[in-house]
């Protein structure tokens, strides 16, 4: 029954897309890593500046791991990779920038990331629940309860949307600020920037791809499973 047709028509496209987003941001990445900015600055000490130079008080640290840069709006932490935080590539410049935009974005109260960060409890719950509710619609076969559990997943497909405008607006400030402080030099290392950014973005929007394809694969069921009685 989970094995049909639709489970290829969906979730097959969703997966080959993932994993070329995937391995597209990784060669971008490891591509402009190679590439060191004529700054000379780490992606540590680009984020310092940045920071002091927009008035934000956060805290930049390090953590393990590859790609696993972020910003904690509770702690006011800029974490950054070593591979980010230690070089001075292109690409750390571009991704330290980029986090650091997240942290513009929390102190002027950007809609969208607290709209995101509204969702994220909602998204919580629903991930399990909406498993809940399909599995007792189907084993009861009633369709209404499989259809609330449908309802409840597009909470996630609603988290992957609010999403994209965070990153883009993030990207479109370290691009900004790069070039204003001039930690980043020149057309080569712009486009570089650029390159890594837009790499980075593909992801998300490969991300609500999936969500919305993951939704018409449950309603795809549903649906199924209403013809079936
Ligand atoms: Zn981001």
């Amino acid at each position: 029954m989970y094995l049909n047709s639709s489970y290829l028509i969906f979730m097959v496209p969703a997966f080959l897309i993932m994993m070329l987003a995937q391995w597209y941001v990784n060669s971008t990445y490891s591509r402009w890593s190679r590439v060191p900015g004529r700054s000379g600055l780490t992606g540590a000490q680009a984020a310092q500046k940045l920071a002091q130079r927009g008035g934000l008080n956060v805290s930049i640290e390090q953590v393990a791991g590859r790609m696993s840069d972020h910003y904690d709006p509770r702690s006011k932490a800029l974490r950054l990779s070593q591979g980010v935080a230690q070089s001075t590539s292109v690409a750390a410049l571009a991704i330290a920038a980029h986090e650091l935009g997240h942290a513009m974005q929390d102190k002027e109260d950007y809609g969208p990331l607290r709209l995101r960060a509204a969702l994220v409890p909602m998204v919580n719950i629903g991930s399990w629940l909406g498993w809940i509710l399909l599995m007792a619609g189907f084993a009861l076969n009633f369709t209404e309860l499989a259809w609330l559990g449908v309802i409840v997943f597009a909470g996630g497909a609603v988290f992957a949307l609010a999403t994209l405008p965070v990153e883009l607006d993030a990207s479109a400030r370290a691009r900004r600020l790069l070039a204003d402080t001039g930690i980043i030099i020149g057309q080569e290392e712009q486009s570089g920037v650029s390159k890594v950014l837009n790499a980075a973005a593909l992801t998300y929007v490969a991300a609500l791809f999936t969500a919305v394809m993951q939704l018409l694969y449950y309603a795809s069921l549903v649906l199924g499973m209403g013809r079936r009685r």
